[in-house]
């Protein structure tokens, strides 16, 4: 079923008096998501927080369960975390490098990811090459499968990247990966809530997402996804008591499922609203979503394109929700600093997010437009004819 525009606008009070395109950043949850978090931190307020969460403890036990349906994973291979970044870090920081083992990026890598990798590369002793980007995305697949060899212990892929609408095609890239015996995590951050994931998931190793992005829930939630077979083989790094059981004075066991990525303290209120967001999209329909995102966007940038003094930068075959542009001779914060006065919501992304990929195109930094499904016809020209205008 295709998306009742103006139902979703009704149910989400950001909506109103405002063009808000920002879902990349941290997008406008429903009344609903929000009411979920403020009645449970009330409940906390009234008595204490551990009875609150006692209270909710049937409603919090299928947040795995609705995470692992958007997914479409068993369960048992989800574990919640505070943020995309941190199910990444759980999952890499939990495979032990060797000297000499090599880790494979593309040039749409994101600067965390990159950081946490160069660090695990000098503590010990791994290397981290870049991949070259072919004609039709991030990763050329023959010179990636010719750069591999059996001390290929891991690459990383994003899906969709911080600074552009290009979608990866992972299929390939998990094949080749995987013939020559190393593990795949990929960043879909940018991409669950907006683009439908396949059954399957390509057969990649771990997965990692955040809750505040296309998924309109709120900050400080996200998730790991950790392939079954994979999952009760890695020690995650920091293991506390939620990941483990103390067993006798000298002996821990680790639970036998992707909770051993998760930590025991976690922001409750926060975790209802990500169930009731995530319930939200599965009743929406993932497809139905991602057509209407990227039916937006194509929109949007069909009438940026029309624009002289306006450079459009997303490339590739497969264009999602993510637009972005630069001005002739604003730079991107005078353009969204114009936007935003005029209640147009925009985001800047810097060079630093995205430096390999920002350093080969010369570009510093980038306007971020980022319809949602709730975004109108109406928004999109507003925001348009500002642009237009903005000599
Ligand atoms: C935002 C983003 C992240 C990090 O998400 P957090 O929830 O802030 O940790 C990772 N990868 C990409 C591509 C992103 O855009």
């Amino acid at each position: 079923m295709p998306i009742d525009r103006e139902a979703a606008r009704a149910a989400t009070p950001g909506c109103r008096g405002q063009v808000f395109l920002d879902s990349a950043g941290s997008s406008l949850p429903t009344a609903a998501t929000t009411a979920a978090v403020i009645d449970h931190l009330r409940r906390e307020a009234a008595v204490g927080g551990y009875r609150a969460a006692t209270e909710r403890a049937e409603d919090l036990a299928r947040l795995p369960q609705a995470v692992a349906a958007l997914l479409g994973v068993p369960e048992r291979t989800i574990a919640l975390t505070d943020s995309a970044t941190r199910a990444w870090t759980q999952f890499v920081g939990s495979l032990d490098f060797a000297p000499g083992d090599r880790i494979l990026i593309a040039g749409n890598e994101y600067a965390s990811n990159a950081i946490a990798l160069l660090a695990a590369a000098r503590r010990q002793g791994a290397v981290v090459e870049v991949v070259p980007g072919g004609p039709h995305g991030p990763v050329d697949v023959a010179t990636f499968e010719a750069m591999l060899d059996d001390r290929v212990r891991l690459v990383s892929l994003v899906h969709v990247p911080t600074n552009s609408g290009a979608v990866a095609h992972v299929g390939p890239v998990v094949a080749a990966a995987h013939r020559a015996g190393a593990m795949v995590i990929l960043d879909a951050c940018q991409s669950v809530g907006q683009v439908a994931l396949p059954a399957g998931l390509w057969g990649v190793d771990a997965l990692s997402a955040t809750g505040r992005k296309w998924l309109r829930a709120p900050r400080g939630t996200g998730f790991l996804y950790v392939r079954e077979g994979l999952v009760d083989t890695l020690e995650p790094p920091g293991a506390d008591l939620r990941a483990g059981v103390w067993e006798t004075p000298t002996r821990y066991r680790l639970v036998p499922d992707a909770r051993r990525f998760e930590q025991w303290e976690h922001d409750v209120a926060g975790r209802l609203g990500l169930l009731n967001a995530v319930t939200e999209l599965l009743e929406l329909g993932t497809e139905a979503v991602a057509d209407e995102v990227r039916q937006r966007a194509a929109r949007l940038r069909a009438a940026l394109s029309e624009i002289d003094h306006l450079t459009l930068h997303d490339h590739g075959s497969d264009l999602s929700g993510i637009v972005t542009f630069t001005h002739a001779s604003l730079p991107a914060v005078a353009v969204k600093e114009h936007l935003l006065g005029n209640d147009v919501t925009v985001s800047v992304s810097y060079a630093s997010s995205t430096l390999l990929d920002m350093n080969a195109r010369g570009l510093d930094a980038v306007v971020r437009a980022s319809p949602h499904y709730f975004v109108s016809d109406a928004d999109l020209d507003r925001a348009v004819e500002l642009l237009a205008t903005l000599r």
